[in-house]
């Protein structure tokens, strides 16, 4: 096989926020020890966002698969960690569910757990589904440890995901990219130039100086400035199934425990968010500027927070919705470029790390294949329609009908693909692992049982066990997962035994 003249040996990256030094770190990794050159441009004059501090378990996989130590990084991020999501207020008012990372239970003689438990249940069981969640206990309790110091426990198949510090964050990446020969242009992008095929051919910054590349990612936040702004890709707009379409953001001291769970609270026009670090706790209003102004959101924000505000409120526009394309000719579009569904479930930098992840794997040359390009696009698309049905799920179920907004919800139209699998839900409860899928059963069964919703009854093979055996499993797997949280460390005695950040000066 011959290696192509074509090959990509010039990368250029606009912008430098998360997205962009995910991308940096990602590919200046891979090509490290080679001719391929990675530019990274960022304009001091934008900045960034600021904002995309609660993460979801595949961020520890980035980290981890770029060689970089996990308690280095959580010190240097003033990360915390976190178990899941407390949903309060979200099926009515003075009502909390957990969302857990990991599994929920084990399979009992071959049968599926969910439906083992739905049994008992209909035997008149009262345990609720979330007492054979080892993250939902231990968050009940406040507890952290690493998972694998758990083995033969069911501890052990536990998982976690980061609180975390998005300023430092790109300060960390940032000096591991460039450690690793990443280069990077302080430079305001003014114009783009295209080749006669209508691909990018150079940026050019406001000091003049000029920057050619093979492939371009574009990460400059909400504008797209590349795919939108040169390429005209497009962007589908998905207000009509998650209307929230502003956030308020507040940065507070923290007070009392540090939780190791991030708190989403139902408000009237939306949802607060509560995420707490090391050095400070982060707390955001996400809401739809239909029910609610900016000075309400503001005010809603200001009396759900606990500690001394150390940051201004900041108002951050935006459009739930995807580019039509991720990847459109030789330019990839990463972050917020790439689109944004409300952070909810804490997923967007997850989608970067996705796509480059996709984006590896169908690696081009200069000339960008039209399959690999119609192939990252479809996953991609794939991906974020999958967290859209997820998230207007937690919306469209709420039995809140004091407001507009709770009203507007109960009663919108939502997509098929989301009907149909509600509608399956309520038959049957038996959802299937999707091997492509961030959200797996155990997630959708969280907020269906958070939400209230329970299928008509369980499946009826579940009837050839014997309920007492049956019973007594369910609950010996119950108090396993008690015993042993009780023993572990409290989440801010494990933070300061194994990565206490320094104080900030
Ligand atoms: C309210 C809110 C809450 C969020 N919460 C979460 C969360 O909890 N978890 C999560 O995973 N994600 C969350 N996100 C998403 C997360 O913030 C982003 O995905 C992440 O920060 C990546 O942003 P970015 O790098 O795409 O864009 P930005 O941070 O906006 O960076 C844009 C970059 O482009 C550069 N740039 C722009 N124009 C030019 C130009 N002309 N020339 C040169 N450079 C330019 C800027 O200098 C900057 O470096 C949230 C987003 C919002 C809006």
């Amino acid at each position: 096989m011959q290696v192509t003249q074509d090959a990509i040996k010039n990368f250029v990256i606009v912008g430098g926020g998360t997205a962009g030094w995910v991308a940096a770190a990602t590919l200046g990794n891979i090509f490290k020890d080679s001719d391929v050159n990675i530019t990274l441009v960022e304009s001091k004059e934008v900045g960034i966002i600021g904002v995309g501090e609660a993460t979801i378990p595949p961020l520890l996989d980035t980290i981890r698969s770029l060689g970089i130590d996990e308690a280095e990084f959580i010190k240097a991020t003033q990360a915390s960690f976190k178990w899941g999501i407390r949903f309060e207020n979200w099926r009515k008012k003075d009502h909390a569910y957990f969302h857990p990372f990991g599994v929920l239970g084990q399979e009992i003689d071959g049968h599926d757990f969910y439906q083992c438990w739905l049994k008992s249940k209909a035997e008149g069981d009262k345990t609720p589904l979330m007492a054979h969640s080892p993250e939902s206990v231990l968050s009940d309790h406040n507890r952290f440890f690493l998972p694998f110091n758990a083995m033969g426990t069911p501890l052990a198949s536990a998982h976690y995901a980061l609180h975390l510090d998005a300023i430092l964050v790109g300060q960390y990446l940032r000096k591991f990219s460039e450690s690793i020969g990443v280069q990077r242009i302080e430079g305001h992008v003014e114009s783009v130039a295209k080749n006669d095929s209508g691909f990018i051919d150079n940026i050019t910054l406001k000091d003049g100086q000029q920057i050619t590349g093979d492939f371009f990612i574009d990460c400059t936040g909400f504008k797209g400035l590349l795919i939108e702004g040169i390429l005209n890709t497009g962007y589908d707009d998905w207000s009509e199934y998650l209307p929230c379409n502003r956030a308020v953001t507040v940065q507070t001291k923290n007070t009392g425990e540090i939780t190791p769970y991030t708190t989403s609270r139902a408000q009237d026009a939306g949802w607060t968010w509560r995420i707490p670090l090391q050095h400070r706790t982060g707390n955001g209003y996400v809401f739809c500027d239909k029910y609610c102004s900016d000075e309400e959101a503001i005010a809603t924000l200001l009396a759900n927070i606990e500690g001394e505000p150390l940051t201004k409120p900041k108002v951050i526009p935006f459009v739930t919705g995807m580019r039509k394309q991720a990847w459109n000719k030789n330019c990839l579009a990463l972050g917020l470029a790439q689109g944004f569904v409300e952070p909810l479930e804490s997923t967007a930098i997850h989608l970067v790390s996705k796509t480059l992840a996709f984006f590896v794997r169908m690696f081009p040359d200069k000339n960008c294949n039209q399959t690999l390009v119609n192939e990252l696009n479809r996953r991609v698309r794939a991906d974020y329609e999958e967290i859209r049905d997820f998230l207007i799920l937690h919306y469209c179920t709420t039995e809140r009908d004091d407001t507009e907004f709770w009203l507007y919800c109960q009663n919108m139209a939502i997509p098929t693909s989301l009907q149909q699998r509600i509608d399956f839900f309520k038959v049957a409860g038996g959802l299937k692992p999707g091997a492509e899928e961030l959200f797996q059963p155990t997630s959708w069964y969280a907020v269906f049982d958070g939400m209230g919703i329970m299928p008509a009854g369980y499946n009826p093979t579940v009837d050839a066990l014997d309920y007492k055996k049956l019973k007594m499993s369910l609950t010996a797997g119950k108090n396993a997962i008690v015993e042993v949280v009780k023993k572990q460390p409290s989440h801010d005695e494990f933070l300061q035994k194994y990565c206490p950040a320094p104080t900030p000066e």
